[in-house]
């Protein structure tokens, strides 16, 4: 996952609404723009990628450890729940936790390689799959939510923009779908779900509204016949809207992405009670601050709270995170290894003081530095 410079979900409150079309059409389009995409459908349920794009007779290869995506074409690769099912018309009964275990398996066995954008199009609702994948993709970018304009899917919208909210996930915007039916004869639209229930929410909320697509009968064809509509030559009012509703993310991330290379710099501390922690593999949280190093100032700072204490989880946690250097007071030697094995900086030995004035003086060049106190 740390190979993955942008990781973007799919969300929506309601099945049927179109996520998994506009998945598809989102990874197929940002590769027209030159990224390298992987598309990773989560719908246990009712896994529609396959099918959206033609690859149900593929089954990936690989072991359960390394499992390699399918690939549609030289820029995108593909992994669904659904290449592994026995049978498309038998539904899948799964309990709980094999949910998540399942969806834990496809999101650290999958080899994508370097991919510039991951888009995952997750089961609808705001149940324990998307909450399980929510958790276990580090460093989301943040979530897009489709919906359909009337007000009954705009109640389970805003489920969904809550459920983001107590998570932490950044909503990229809401997407309209299925707005209006243009007429292919005479061009007029109407409007078949009436309300702009998704607009009228983003603007209330503050989010970013991405814009509507029509409905449009050549994108049912399209997504029958495996042919996605951003593939072909035809310039239906729908294709437009996607893409006008797509542009925007990707000036979003071009931005951060032009952010993060002038702020290199990611330090995660261990802390307890609200300073550094010696015991760097049982502290409370980690606080992950983003510094400037030519101005020598921090510009973000985030708590995060770590996973369950077992061998090679930390290091693997924390290069999800983008971090790059660590400010410890003990490390284990092992946990050191594997951390300059993946180029990140350690310094250890530091005293308990708060993350901020940690960074300060280590931006500083004071950080005072003594023994490694905690060596597990
Ligand atoms: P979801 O993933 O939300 O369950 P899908 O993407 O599978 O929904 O779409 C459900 C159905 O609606 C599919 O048959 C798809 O072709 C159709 N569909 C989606 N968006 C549109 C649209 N804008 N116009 C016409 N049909 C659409």
């Amino acid at each position: 996952m740390q190979n993955i410079k942008h990781k973007i979900l799919v969300l929506s409150g309601k099945g049927g609404v179109g996520k998994s079309t506009i998945a598809a059409n989102l990874a197929l389009w940002l590769t027209t723009k030159g990224k390298n995409v992987g598309l990773l459908d989560i719908d246990i349920h009712g896994p529609s990628i396959p099918k959206l794009l033609n690859l149900e007779d593929k089954s990936p290869t690989g072991t359960p450890e390394q499992i390699t995506p399918i690939p549609y074409n030289d820029t995108l690769k593909v992994m669904s729940i659904g290449f592994l099912l026995p049978d498309e018309n038998n539904p899948v009964i799964w309990r709980g936790p094999m949910k998540h275990n399942l969806i834990k398996q496809f999101v650290s066995n999958v080899t994508w390689g370097n991919l510039d954008y991951l888009v995952v199009d997750c089961p609808p609702g705001t149940g324990d799959e998307p909450l399980s994948i929510a958790q276990l993709i580090p460093s989301v970018d943040g979530a897009i939510i489709v919906t359909t304009p009337q007000q009954l899917a705009i109640l389970d919208v805003k489920k969904c923009i809550t459920f983001c909210r107590r998570l932490n996930l950044h909503v990229l915007g809401i997407i309209e779908n299925m707005a209006g039916f243009v007429c292919p004869n005479c061009g007029k639209k109407t409007d078949i779900f009436s309300g702009n229930g998704g607009q009228q929410l983003a603007t209330n909320l503050n989010i970013p509204f991405l814009g509507q697509i029509p409905l449009d009968p050549y994108l049912v064809l399209a997504c029958d016949t495996g042919k996605p509509i951003i593939k072909s030559d035809t310039k239906t009012p729908a294709m437009r809207a996607m893409q006008n509703a797509f542009e925007p993310l990707l000036r979003e991330h071009e931005k951060t992405s032009a952010n993060k290379e002038v702020q290199e710099m990611r330090i995660a501390i261990p802390i307890t009670d609200g300073k550094l922690s010696a015991h760097f593999g049982h502290c409370q949280q980690f606080a992950v601050i983003d510094a400037d190093p030519d101005t020598k100032t921090i510009t973000n700072t985030e708590m995060f709270t770590p996973p369950a204490h077992e061998p090679g989880a930390l290091p693997r946690w924390l290069g999800g995170l983008c971090v790059n250097t660590i400010i410890a007071g003990g490390m284990g030697q092992r946990a050191q290894q594997l951390f300059a094995q993946n180029n990140i900086d350690i310094v250890v030995g530091a005293p308990d003081e708060t993350p901020e004035q940690l960074v300060e003086n280590y931006l500083s060049g004071q950080l005072q530095t003594g023994q490694n106190i905690c060596d597990h």
